[in-house]
């Protein structure tokens, strides 16, 4: 039976060391009982490891994993990892096993390491302890971390607190950082620690940016767990804050204006009695080819606008223009157009009586050779280009609404949900009117099995039929 006795500080390396000398000798890891020293006077002892002949590798994987986990607070961690050294270097591929019982619980061991190391520099609390006219200023903090997080985590603090002298206490090892350089000492039982002036700034400033109204106590106990609580000034405001959240969020709603500012009355006002800017359907397209107000413009030929009677019952909405409408400056000329006349016809709607428009009035597409390819409208531009539809809207004032597809269907609803499950059905326009939902005729084109095809253009034809019927009952 091989002992090896570790210090505790410097452990990893010396674990490092042993591991690799113990692996080069081939000890077996039943043979090996590892232990740390807890007597002061062996706290710097070196390890005793077998010489390690010749270059060992093992996987990154392998060395992360065990530059983590050797600073937990199992007392097993030494002897888990070398088993699995031992294994790793008979098959180095091991590492990538993610059935591996015990790869699985050295991994949640240094996932522990890694979140106490966190909570470490997040929660470590400095009091000044500076003598009167030092040229540095000093401070001093007392902590418990749950593994042995200390040493792994003072280059953090000594990178971050650079321009001061500290000491971190702790139960098993503490921390100095004098004129730039980390030493490590025994540890201790807590010290009383002096009283701090800045104390009662930090607690006011907790205080302050505590924000009642986005409070999730369990979140906020998982982030700052209450083990750490007795160590930080300002936790014991925490059941104080919490118990008063209620009553502060119903004063800062009591405080929130209540009426509208006048100017915004006045706006709202402006805005209801505002007459429709266009009445005239040319200047309307010319408005609407001039518009940017979202990228789609900058590489369309031009805007499509609606086209049709402009007393029809009927608007049709369909989605945005196509290569062919794009090039022709008219409303569903391509192939989805022409299957939607046969069809429509075949349901007895006469599309000549309809308004035919496009949710969206430019041609979105990504070039691919010659070929300009479709590309759905985002929800911004959907957004954006509501303005014109509207417009189309005002001017034409149908009484019932045709949604081709899902994004005519966003644009008159409002709602994004599946229009598979929606289609047939009447919805409403945020004003009221009704809006029949059906697919896309370029829905139909796209389907390539002939059976499923047919069987869809059925329902379309229903769907027409159905929205037909609805139109003859809404105009009397
Ligand atoms: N698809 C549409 O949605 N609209 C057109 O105008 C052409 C194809």
């Amino acid at each position: 039976m091989r002992r090896i006795t570790l210090p505790r500080i410097g452990t990893h390396s010396a674990w490092r060391e042993a591991a690799r000398g113990l692996l080069a000798e081939g000890v077996a890891p039943s043979d090996v009982l590892w232990s740390t020293d807890p007597t002061e006077c062996d706290l710097f002892a070196a390890p005793a490891p077998a010489p390690a002949k010749g270059q060992i590798s093992v996987p990154r994987s392998f060395a992360d994993l065990a530059s983590d986990a050797v600073w937990h607070s199992d007392p097993q961690r030494f002897a888990r990892l070398y088993a699995l050294l031992v294994r790793v270097a008979e098959k180095p591929v091991l590492m990538t096993d993610r059935g591996d019982a015990e790869i699985a619980r050295l991994q949640g061991m240094a996932k522990a390491v890694r979140r106490c190391a966190h909570k470490m520099t997040a929660f470590v609390r400095f009091r000044e302890v500076s003598p009167p006219d030092a040229s540095r200023r000093s401070f001093v903090a007392w902590f418990e971390p749950t593994h042995h997080t200390l040493e792994p985590t003072s280059t953090f603090f000594a990178r971050r607190f650079g321009d001061m002298d500290w000491s971190i206490l702790t139960p098993d090892i503490n921390a100095h950082f004098r004129d730039g350089t980390v030493s490590f000492a025994p540890g201790q039982p807590r010290p009383p620690l002096p009283e701090d002036a800045t104390e009662d700034l930090w607690r006011t400033y907790f205080a302050n940016i505590f924000n009642p109204a986005r409070l999730r106590i369990q979140a906020m106990q998982s982030e700052m767990p209450k083990k750490y609580w007795h160590n930080m000034p300002e936790a014991d405001l925490i059941p104080g804050l919490i118990a008063g959240a209620g009553a502060k969020v119903q004063q800062m709603r009591a405080a929130a204006p209540t009426l509208a500012p006048a100017f915004a009355a006045n706006a709202q006002n402006m805005v209801a009695e505002r007459p429709l800017p266009v009445t005239d359907p040319d200047i309307l397209s010319a408005q609407m080819n001039a518009c940017t107000r979202c990228p789609i413009h900058a590489n369309a030929t031009q805007a499509v606008p609606g086209e049709g009677p402009l007393s029809a019952p009927l608007m049709i909405v369909g989605e945005q223009p196509g290569d062919a409408e794009d090039l022709a400056g008219r409303s569903f000329v391509g192939p989805a157009g022409q299957l939607f006349d046969r069809i429509a016809a075949e349901a007895g709607l006469d599309r000549k009586a309809a308004f035919v428009t496009n949710a969206v009035k430019h041609f979105k597409f990504r070039p691919s050779g010659k070929r300009r390819l479709h590309q759905t409208p985002n929800a911004h531009e959907i957004q954006h280009c509501r303005w014109w539809l509207d417009l189309e809207r005002k001017l034409v004032q149908p009484q019932l609404l045709l949604a081709l597809g899902g994004t005519a269907a966003e644009a008159l609803t409002g709602s994004r949900k599946d229009l598979m499950q929606r289609r047939g059905r009447i919805e409403e326009t945020q004003d009221g009117l009704p809006v029949f939902l059906t697919v896309h005729p370029s829905y139909l084109l796209r389907l390539s099995d002939p059976v499923q095809r047919s069987e869809e253009t059925d329902r379309f034809r229903d769907d027409l039929r159905a929205a037909n019927s609805l139109l003859s009952k809404l105009i009397g």
